[in-house]
This record gives C-alpha cells, sequence and structure tokens, in this order.
C-alpha cells in the first residue's frame, strides 16, 4: 500500500506575507489528517520562516534544488546538510525547469540525488519529455534515459528511499494536463522499468504526476493505480486549490 504525496513546488514565488497566509491555511486544512503526506518545496530563502511555521504539523518542507557537493569553493550553491539544518524532508532534483534552463543533464541529476541521500533527504526524481519528444514517439525512452542514469550512476536501491515525480514538459504551467490514461500509461512504464531491476522496490515506489494538476482534475489522475499523488506547480500557490488536491489523494 503506498500512501499518496502532494507535494507543492512553490517555484520562484512567495514573500515573508504571502507565505505565512498560505500555510496558516494549510495547517488548518490539514490539522485533522486527510489521509495523504503532503509537503510545500520552498525557495531557500524562506526555509526559516517555513520550519518555523509548520514544525510539529502534518505538512513536510523540503527545496527546489540542492549542490551535487557537500561544502567547499561553490559560489550560489546550497548544500544538502544545510537543507538538512532547516528541517526539510524533501528536494526536488531534475526538474525540468533546471534542465532546460540551467543545463542539467541526467548524470548531474544522478549526483544531486546522491547528495540528497547521503544527508537524509528524500529526493523527488523529475523525469518527463516535451511536446517534440512526445510527438516523436519517444517519451519511454526519455523517461527511462532519465531514471536509467540514475540507476547506473546509484543503483536501482537509491529509489528505496526516493520518489520519481512525472512531469511532461507540456503540461507543466500550460493549464494542459496529460490525460488520466496517458498518465498513466508512463507511470506503468516506469514502475516497469523499474520492476525489471528490482520487482518488490517497483512496488512500493511512489511516482507522482505533475503537469497543471488542480483540484478539479486530481481525483480522476488520482485514481490511476500507478499515480501516488502529485507535485503541483501553481495550484500549490492557492490554499484552497491544494487542500481540494489533498482531499482528493486522500479519498
Ligand atoms: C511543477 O512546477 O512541477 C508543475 C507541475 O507546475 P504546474 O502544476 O503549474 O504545471
Amino acid at each position: 500500500m503506498r500512501t499518496k504525496l502532494v507535494a507543492g513546488n512553490w517555484k520562484m514565488h512567495g514573500s515573508l506575507t504571502a507565505n505565512e497566509t498560505l500555510l496558516s491555511a494549510l495547517k488548518a486544512g490539514l490539522a485533522a489528517g486527510v489521509g495523504c503526506e503532503s509537503a510545500v518545496c520552498v525557495p531557500f530563502p524562506f526555509l526559516t520562516q517555513v520550519q518555523a511555521l509548520l514544525q510539529g504539523s502534518p505538512i513536510g518542507w523540503g527545496a527546489q534544488d540542492v549542490s551535487e557537493h557537500a561544502k567547499g569553493a561553490y559560489t550560489g550553491e546550497v548544500s544538502a546538510s544545510m537543507l538538512r539544518e532547516f528541517g526539510c524532508g524533501y528536494v526536488l532534483v531534475g526538474h525540468s525547469e533546471r534542465r532546460a534552463m540551467h543545463g542539467e543533464d541526467s548524470r548531474l541529476v544522478a549526483r544531486k540525488m546522491r547528495a540528497a541521500q547521503a544527508a537524509s533527504l528524500v529526493p523527488i526524481l523529475c523525469v518527463g519529455e516535451t511536446l517534440a519528444q512526445r510527438e516523436g514517439g519517444v517519451t519511454e525512452d526519455v523517461v527511462t534515459e532519465q531514471i536509467g542514469a540514475v540507476i547506473e550512476e546509484l543503483g536501482v536501491g537509491s529509489l528505496a528511499c526516493a520518489v520519481i515525480a512525472y512531469e511532461p514538459v507540456w503540461a507543466i504551467g500550460t493549464g494542459k494536463t496529460a490525460s488520466p490514461e496517458q498518465a498513466q500509461t508512463v507511470h506503468a512504464t516506469i514502475r516497469g522499468f523499474v520492476a525489471g531491476r528490482d520487482q518488490a522496490l517497483a512496488e512500493q515506489l511512489r511516482i507522482v504526476y505533475g503537469g497543471s494538476v488542480k483540484a478539479g482534475n486530481a481525483a480522476e489522475l488520482f485514481a490511476m493505480p500507478d499515480i501516488d499523488g502529485g507535485l503541483v506547480g501553481g495550484a500549490s500557490l492557492d490554499a484552497n486549490e491544494f487542500l481540494g488536491i489533498c482531499a482528493a489523494a486522500g479519498q
């Protein structure tokens, strides 16, 4: 039995005032528990505030990126152990915006995942194809290359303490959600790919879907057998939307 996870990705949004309003509403809405795990992945400068506000609540938190290095002369980088000091439980690795805009390839993403796990963070490994790749019929090749690089670098066992987020790039921030069937097909492919290396691990592995998830479409996505929750961008900034998505995950 896999407990669903709903993780918010705030991207480069938020302010001290707006965060306080949003997190108060989330805490109130999730205080009684809704039968799923929830977390928010926030910009680095807000980690102190988020830790103070969410400590003791059922909502976890994390960051959106991490350095592959443990420490040293890497100006601008943030290490996994620093994130742990701020109570992070999760960190996104390989988000498509970082792969596309910051040139992160699958090997670097694997090294970031190693750094995260060395500090006991749970990496949320983001994978997914562009529209051109989907139309070119190579979706499966793309996601298996992205996951395969991690397995080659770190071993399949590294996925035991990780979450995979399938995020078709064409569905991120566009309002175009993959249909539940489209998403399920790729989730099943991913689980099958991992099962080819370790069946028991694949059955436990949480594979969440991301790409324009909203309260209105979450239930049908989460009803699919291989979709174990969501990675939510835009809708995670709206308390009612995020709570609605969590409620759908808890059904
Ligand atoms: C994301 O940023 O990971 C994401 C899925 O964004 P959105 O929900 O806005 O499509």
